[in-house]
């Protein structure tokens, strides 16, 4: 049975930096082990999404399991709710929540609930909601943090936020998003999709918008109320007192890797959003403690979890965090010291299985702090790969490589078919 490790390094490709000598932190940081792989393996561009397209986590990982993002992706939500463990169904609508603080007259002192730990007895207590119309599941993720997940019939994603995203505004009612449209927006939305379509879609979106402004109104009553906010507030610490909600999603139908590849597959990963990913494409998701997905992250514990997990999976996804942290920071010279760490923690790693692939989730250029759409370079190495010309891996180098530019969603058909796993298309 071949195995293969796919290394995913977020946010690890960059644009030249003048204080490195217009290099990139890849083309300036010593990675004798990732050039190994680069000599071994076949190297390409990826653009992950689609070219010009700056992605997000969660897209980016949807499409390096081969799905298409464009496809099945409507939200957030469901990923951030499917990391946090909870079961999901499709058709079901999810949203991201943060605990926050506002005053009498609803206006957000703090979006984060002076970044609240203890937040047990509240989710139970939001728990005992009873909705009209729907079921729903609530959910603590990682400190003032959770996730709401609605199931029922009828359901829709097409709503505003009731986070104004900003301290000292007033927390927004829900509203259906089609009732929001400007003319030419809601007649082309009629025009498209037909009226009864149309009229299906507003019914849906109007009936969510009422179970949430519902749900937000009993959320508020119950936690302004508990014991344990009043004990916050005599203290001094601003009262979790308000679920601010964002990031509706669609549940999507995403057929299991399993299924479509013939692949068992387990990842590993800190992030709460690229576990939920996995875990909705079918993958074993494997906590390893000490993984906090900061800079400071046990990367050894990560490798040592992902040499066990190929004993018994045939593709395992390691996730690697920082890079990209560093990025947004701005910190091209802690870019270029994680990428010379991570390059000797990976060293057991690189010939641990019959194919080792090396991409990049995203570009973060330090320079802009922020992801862009740049292609990001990939290495596939393995027994039946056609190496290439490449001799190390980088940004510049990959792009001679002769698995020339491929999206995202290519990358795992390529290496199923690698594996021997390909599916005949035709007679
Ligand atoms: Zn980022």
């Amino acid at each position: 049975m071949m195995k293969a490790l796919m290394l995913i390094c977020d946010g690890m490709a960059d644009r030249q930096v003048a204080k490195l000598g217009n290099r990139t932190p890849l083309e300036a940081a010593r990675t004798p082990n990732m050039d190994k792989l680069a000599k071994r393996g076949v190297c390409g561009l990826m653009d992950t999404i689609a070219p010009g397209v700056p992605p997000g986590s969660d897209t980016a990982h949807l499409a390096l399991l081969g799905y298409d993002p464009f496809e099945v992706y409507t939200g957030r939500g469901p990923f951030e709710a499917a990391g946090a463990g909870i079961e999901l169904h499709p058709g079901d609508v999810a949203f991201r929540a943060n605990y926050a603080t506002v005053d009498d007259a609803l206006v957000v002192k703090d979006r984060r609930a002076g970044r609240i730990q203890e937040t047990g007895p509240l989710e139970a207590a939001i728990g005992q909601i009873k909705l009209r119309g729907a079921d729903f599941i609530f959910k603590n993720t990682v400190g003032h943090r959770a996730a709401l997940v609605l199931q029922g019939k009828g359901l829709s994603n097409e709503v505003t936020d009731s986070d104004p995203h900003e301290i000292g505004k007033k927390v927004l009612r829900v509203r259906p998003l089609l009732r929001t449209l400007e003319r030419p927006q809601l007649l082309r939305a009629i025009l498209t999709g037909g009226i009864r379509r149309f009229v299906g879609r507003r019914r849906r979106s109007t009936k969510t918008a009422r179970l949430l402004n519902d749900f937000s109104r009993r959320a508020h009553e119950i936690l302004k109320n508990h014991h344990l906010n009043i004990e916050r507030a005599k203290k001094g610490f601003p009262p979790a007192n308000y679920l601010l909600l964002r990031g509706g999603g669609v549940v999507p139908h995403l057929q299991p890797l399993q299924e479509r590849f013939d692949i068992r597959g387990a990842c590993i990963a800190a992030a709460a959003l690229v576990k939920g990913v996995c875990r909705m494409a079918g993958m074993k998701v494997i906590d390893v403690p000490g993984a906090t997905g900061s800079v400071n992250t046990d990367l050894n514990a990560k490798v040592k979890a992902a040499l066990k997990a190929l004993e018994t999976h045939e593709l395992v996804l390691l996730h690697v965090k920082g890079f990209d942290e560093a990025s947004h920071d701005g910190n091209a010279a802690a870019k270029v010291k994680l990428i010379e760490r991570t390059d000797k923690e990976l060293k057991p790693l690189i010939s641990a299985a019959d194919f080792v692939v090396l991409a990049i989730d995203h570009t973060t250029p330090v320079t802009v702090r922020e992801h862009t759409g740049d292609p990001v370079p990939i290495v596939i190495a393995g027994p039946s790969v056609r190496a290439d010309e490449v001799r190390v891996y980088s940004e510049r180098a990959a792009a001679r490589g002769g698995l020339g530019r491929i999206r995202g969603k290519d990358l795992l058909p390529i290496l199923a078919d690698l594996m021997g796993k390909g599916k005949k298309f035709g007679a």
